[in-house]
């Protein structure tokens, strides 16, 4: 199975699931099998019973899982059927830690469970899906996602470097009309000191204009990847116009050579 991670910085409700729902999208289109897993890091077992208006809505799946709405656009956008366990929250971990008395690796935990999940068949298929998209929810620093990013960190080295991805979602503010690309700087500085290295670092701004080529060479630049890893997320009049936006910009291409998505055979799939 190949991971990607897709993680998020500065602020919260960036457009982080619209992202890794797009990106998965555009892995099916090219035959892959797809599933995905939120992570939320909260104390709560699930977002049943969380205040909508501040937390959303509540999303329940098949199996009865109350969920996050998330999971909603990986439904939809992946055709699949995900299962409760396709949510994970803090509570969920710690829960299975404290009921099988293990030894407390909290970090551990976490991989395990996301090992199993991804390998669980989630579409008419039958078969176990090629591509797992892990969202990491909340932004990368908050104390709550702390065991969330060390498990990630481990884990990379567990599945092997060609085996996972990450994408980075950062905010690019507009600030009457010029692009700032200190607050993106910032954040993947404090990714790189927790042992996580952006492979595409998705700029987010929040406004109806494309990311310009001289803020993408600053990025590039700055953040210390190559200009094909920076790509640009503006406001669009539809999130399914997302994936088309990501394709433009070579994501598909990008993501078959880090990965060696090549190396995975193709069966055909039923539409
Ligand atoms: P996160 O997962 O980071 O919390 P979401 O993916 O749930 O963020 O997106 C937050 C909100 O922003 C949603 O209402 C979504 O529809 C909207 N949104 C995300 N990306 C875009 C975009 N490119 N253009 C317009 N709206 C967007």
């Amino acid at each position: 199975t190949k991971y990607i991670l897709v993680s998020g910085g500065v602020v919260s409700g960036i457009g982080k699931g619209v992202i890794a729902s797009s990106t998965g999208l555009l892995l099916k289109t090219t035959g892959l099998k797809v599933t995905a897993i939120k992570i939320d890091p909260y104390m709560n077992i699930d977002a049943g019973t969380m205040r909508p208006q501040e937390h959303g809505e509540v999303y329940v799946l098949n199996d009865g899982g109350e969920v996050d709405l998330d999971l909603g656009n990986y439904e939809r956008y992946l055709n699949v059927t995900l299962s409760r366990d396709n949510n994970i929250t803090t509570g969920k971990i710690y829960r299975e830690v404290i009921e099988k008395e293990i030894v407390p690796h909290v970090t551990n935990a976490i991989q395990d469970w996301i090992e199993r999940v991804s390998k669980i068949p989630v579409d008419e298929t039958g078969e176990e899906p090629d591509v797992c998209i892990v969202e990491l929810g909340g932004t990368v620093g908050d104390i709550e996602s702390a065991p969330f990013i060390e498990a990630m960190r481990q884990f990379q080295f567990r599945v092997g470097h060609e085996n996972f991805a990450l994408i980075h979602v950062s905010l690019v503010p507009d600030m009457h009309g010029e692009q700032k690309t200190k607050p993106t700087q910032t954040t993947v500085h404090a990714l790189r000191g927790l042992g996580l290295l952006p492979d595409l670092i998705a700029c987010r701004l929040i406004v109806q204009k494309p990311l310009e080529p001289a803020t993408k060479s600053k990025i590039s630049m700055f953040c210390h990847v190559a200009p094909e890893q920076v790509v640009g997320v503006h406001d669009v009049s539809s999130v399914y116009h997302v994936p088309l936006l990501l394709q433009s910009q070579g994501i598909i291409q990008y993501l078959q050579k880090r990965l060696n998505l090549a190396s995975i055979k193709i069966t055909p799939q039923m539409q």
